[in-house]
């Protein structure tokens, strides 16, 4: 690794406000004279940028998770609703059908 003059970039911390206090590779001549305008941040720092695309993965995956999970959570409410409706059927249903027995037993009494 060597910078646009040929010589071994040294260490150095930056002290812009955006970047403050990380670490990366510079010209020798940084603010000297003549500095070429090779620039490189240090292991660390791209190891960082990975991890940030990770967590920026593992975000994605979440976002998907919920969209299914509402979408499984859409189904079950139509289920449910679909439920509620059947149940309410079939106790009309039902009761209907146990006052029409009381009825037919009831003229049966009066026919006796
Ligand atoms: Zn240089």
């Amino acid at each position: 690794m060597v910078c646009g003059h040929g010589e071994r970039p040294i260490l150095r911390t930056s002290t812009t406000k955006d970047n403050l206090g990380q670490r990366f590779w510079g010209c020798v001549y940084y603010e000297v004279h003549d500095a070429c305008d090779f620039f490189r941040w240090t292991d660390s720092e791209a190891r960082g940028a990975q991890q940030d695309s990770e967590i920026a993965r593992s975000r994605k995956k979440i976002t998907t998770l919920k969209t299914r999970l509402k979408d499984v959570e859409w189904k079950l409410r139509i289920v449910a609703t679909l439920g509620v409706v059947g149940w309410i059927g079939f106790l009309y249903l039902l009761l209907h059908n146990s006052h029409n027995l009381r009825q037919s037993y009831g003229m049966q009494l009066i026919s006796r």
